[in-house]
C-alpha cells in the first residue's frame, strides 16, 4: 500500500480514504451538524466529500427512463428535491415555484439555465413547489 501524500486529518476524509481499499463506498454520514455541511456544499458548489442516507434513495434504473434524467439526476446530486422538501415541510405550499426559484438561486445557477430547469420540471408535471416533489422527485426514488 502507498501512503497517499495528503494526510491531511479532515474528519470528513478519513473514513472515505480508508474505504478505498476495500471498493466499499464512502462512510454514511449520520452527525446532523456534517450533513447539514455535506447538504450545502453539494448544493452550492456541487462537490460531494461524503455519502448521505438519502443518496441510497436514488433508484438510477427508474430514473433513466426520464428523457430529462442528466439534469434532474444532477439536481438530485446536487440536493435540489432534498432541500425543496426541507423548505415545504410544514408549509403548506401555495402552488408557485417561490422555493424552487429560491434554491436554484442559491445553486448559482444563470437566470437562463433557472428558466431550463422549470421548463424541464413543468413538462414533468411539476408546475408548483410541492408537485415538483410529487411528480419528479418521485420519477427519480423508490421502486
Ligand atoms: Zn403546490
Amino acid at each position: 500500500m502507498q501512503l497517499s501524500n495528503d494526510q491531511e486529518t479532515d474528519n470528513l476524509d478519513i473514513d472515505i480514504e480508508n474505504s478505498e481499499n476495500l471498493g466499499s463506498k464512502p462512510q454514511v454520514l449520520s452527525d446532523k451538524k456534517l450533513i447539514k455541511e455535506e447538504v450545502k456544499r453539494r448544493l452550492i458548489s456541487g462537490i460531494q466529500t461524503a455519502a448521505l442516507e438519502y443518496d441510497s434513495l436514488f433508484n438510477e434504473e427508474k430514473a433513466t427512463l426520464n428523457k430529462d434524467y442528466v439534469l434532474l439526476s444532477l439536481l438530485f446530486r446536487r440536493m435540489f428535491f432534498y432541500k425543496l422538501n426541507e423548505k415545504l415541510s410544514g408549509l403548506s405550499c401555495d402552488h408557485t415555484l417561490r422555493l424552487t426559484k429560491q434554491i436554484l438561486t442559491q445553486m448559482q445557477f444563470k437566470r437562463g439555465k433557472i428558466n431550463e430547469i422549470i421548463d424541464v420540471f413543468k413538462k414533468n408535471g411539476g408546475q408548483c413547489d410541492c408537485e415538483i416533489l410529487y411528480n419528479v422527485e418521485s420519477q427519480l426514488i423508490g421502486k
